[in-house]
């Protein structure tokens, strides 16, 4: 049944208590007139009908344009007035006035209580109770069993869960963490029978797409117990009170199915600091208190495992974090280059593929999430059905890789011959300077084919292993890399152009890291100046030093850069034969690779 059908049927109760309270000629406009007024139209007679009830006259009479009117006027204790009314003309066919009076219901005290106190009452519940079930039905709760102090939503736990550790690659450590988890979901009579008290919860802590959310599902997959999984949004309702309601009734559900798994995903929703800044959140911090107060309320051998996930870990309040809540802290990292094989693997499995070299994909992924190689992976497989072919290649993820880096290539884009060769000029400067300079990424691929991502060519460079530590010298490398575009331009082309905006920006973050958090200037030796926010989303920085040493850091940086760009142009000028002989066959072929590039660099 709708629910807004409830609310009608209230309203249609409202008005019939309506007509019941002001009787009969409640239709009309009724205009409150005084006594002697009355007494007036009575005698002049104009009153048409007269009806008395308990302490009011309501009349109809003809006002001064003649027209029928009802009136009210308060009664006055008159004995005359029977008599004046049975003498009294009126404008009725008869020339008598019509007149009644009701009989005074005598109530019974109980039913006057009931109606004057009671009825109100019920009347507010159920516009309240519909109301806020109308709101609720309209916020998704659906079909919803929602009464005071529970929850709209049924949260159904999952009983077959099928995922299993097998489907998260890498990650030794967080499986391991949680392994004993399983066991003692297995068998919790084990660990009570020795008094042992397992950590009641386990927050899953790392950056987007790490398989956070993967790995609690295949915990509860590999322990075989009910899942029930919520996200900290679903919290969050408009009422207060309607949160905590609902963790109430989350735990509730799962004491009973217990053993089992709560899972609470982007657990910063409801868990951030409290905090005393005007207005706070009543509904949110209701919610966490209670959160707080359920996971206090069962002990450890209930069978009950809590797990939740987020990727901003700094910001949640401290009592979630203290030993008995969340005490276990399971880090979820972004894939080694070990790490992306085995995820690169695991999608694989899903996907027909042949002779694919794993080890030069994992390569050119440095930095990828596991969600973004599984994305690789399957637009490497749409790639596939796009060309006709019926099994993924390594060239299908390599292409795929560049799609999730740069964008899908923009062939129909119309770029003038002058352009492309500027286009081209800029990519092999920063080729031949990433390639003249020791301790720098091998060169891997050089192309001019423009990227939906804006990117008029690109010049990628990939690690031959994994890379942990970067020394100052290969960050110094890197940054005259970056200006190594720029600096063709000018040389060659004597020309600046707006291709170089992305470089300008990478390298200047660089260059201020170096200073203000690697401590790898002379100046500020190893003193911090910049902390880093949210290190999982972006990591953004706040500055923490004076004006005096911000201006200073700025002349840093600046020199850094200079430095840099003077070496990328110097690289430039000393290979002017070898850029102008690459440039043209780049231009000639449009994308060419590492191997290309250094065999006609070493030729003699
Ligand atoms: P998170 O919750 O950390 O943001 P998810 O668990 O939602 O990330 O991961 C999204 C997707 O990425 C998963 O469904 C899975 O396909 C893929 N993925 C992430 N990490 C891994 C991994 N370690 N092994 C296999 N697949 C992974
Ligand atoms: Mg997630
Ligand atoms: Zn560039």
């Amino acid at each position: 049944m709708p629910s807004y059908y409830n609310f009608i049927i209230v309203l249609v109760v409202l008005m019939l208590i309506n007509s019941l309270v002001v009787p009969g000629l409640s239709e009309k406009k009724i205009t409150d007139t005084d006594y002697g007024t009355f007494i007036e139209k009575v005698d002049k007679g104009k009153v048409k009908q007269v009806k008395m009830d308990e302490g009011k006259i309501y009349y109809s009479a003809l006002n001064d344009s003649n027209e029928e009117q009802t009136y009210q006027t308060g009664a006055v204790d008159d004995p005359d007035l029977v008599n004046r009314l049975l003498a009294s003309e009126s404008p009725n066919e008869n020339g008598k006035i019509e007149f009644t009076k009701t009989i005074p219901r005598q109530n019974s005290p109980i039913i006057s209580f009931l109606l004057m106190w009671v009825l109100p009452g019920l009347i507010f519940f159920w516009i309240f109770r519909s109301g806020s079930k109308m709101i609720q039905g309209r916020m998704g709760g659906g079909e919803n069993v929602m009464s005071f102090g529970k929850s709209n939503a049924k949260i159904y736990a999952e009983s077959e869960i099928k995922t299993t550790f097998a489907d998260v690659a890498g990650q030794d450590e967080a499986k391991e963490s949680l392994n004993e988890i399983v066991d003692f979901l297995h068998n919790p009579q084990r660990y009570a029978s020795i008094g042992a008290n397992l950590p009641k919860g386990a927050l899953l802590v790392g950056p987007p797409g790490t398989g956070k959310t993967l790995i609690a599902r295949a915990v509860a997959g590999e322990a075989k117990v009910p899942f029930f999984a919520i996200s900290g949004s679903e919290f969050v309702q408009m009422f207060v009170g309607v949160g905590a309601a609902k963790v109430r009734d989350l735990f509730k559900q799962a004491k009973e199915k217990a053993p089992c798994i709560i899972f609470i995903d982007e657990i910063d929703t409801i868990g951030k600091k409290r905090d005393s800044r005007m207005g706070g959140n009543d509904e949110r911090e209701q919610t966490l208190n209670q959160l707080l107060t359920e996971m206090d309320g069962f002990n450890g051998q209930t069978g009950v495992v809590i797990l939740a996930a987020t990727n901003r870990p700094e910001s949640l309040d401290s009592a979630l974090l203290r030993p008995g809540r969340f005490d276990r802290r399971i880090q979820m990292e972004l894939p080694d280059l070990e790490g992306r094989k085995a995820i690169l693997n695991v999608h694989l499995k899903k996907v027909k593929h042949e002779n694919i070299n794993l080890d030069l994909v994992a390569r050119a992924t440095s930095g990828a999430s596991g969600a973004e190689l599984a994305n690789i992976v399957n637009e490497a497989a749409l790639r596939a059905v796009r060309l006709g072919k019926d099994s993924v290649t390594t060239v299908d993820l390599e292409e795929s890789v560049e799609v999730v880096i740069a964008g899908a290539q923009k062939k129909g884009k119309v770029i003038s011959d002058e352009e492309k060769k500027i286009i081209a000029y800029h990519e092999i400067g920063h080729a031949i300077v990433a390639a003249k300079q020791k301790n720098t990424a091998p060169v891997h691929k050089i192309t001019i084919i423009p990227r939906t991502s804006g990117a008029l060519g690109y010049t990628m460079q990939v690690d031959s292993g994994d890379q942990n530590l970067m020394s100052r010298e290969e960050l110094l490398n890197r940054i005259a890399t970056l200006t190594g575009g720029r600096a063709a331009e000018e040389i060659i082309c004597n020309t600046v152009t707006t291709g170089a905006s992305n470089d300008i920006e990478q390298a200047t973050k660089m260059a201020r890291a170096m200073v203000t958090r690697y401590g790898m200037s002379e100046e500020f030796d190893m003193m911090a100046l910049e902390t880093v926010n949210n290190a999982y989303l972006g990591g953004d920085s706040t500055l923490t030093c004076s004006p005096e040493i911000s201006a200073a850091i700025d002349r840093e940086v600046l020199k850094m850069i200079k430095d840099a760009h003077e070496k990328a142009s110097q690289i430039i000028r000393d290979n002017l034969d070898k850029i102008h002989e690459l440039t043209d066959y780049l231009l000639q072929k449009e994308t060419i690779t590492g191997d290309e590039f250094m065999a006609i660099l070493n030729k003699k």
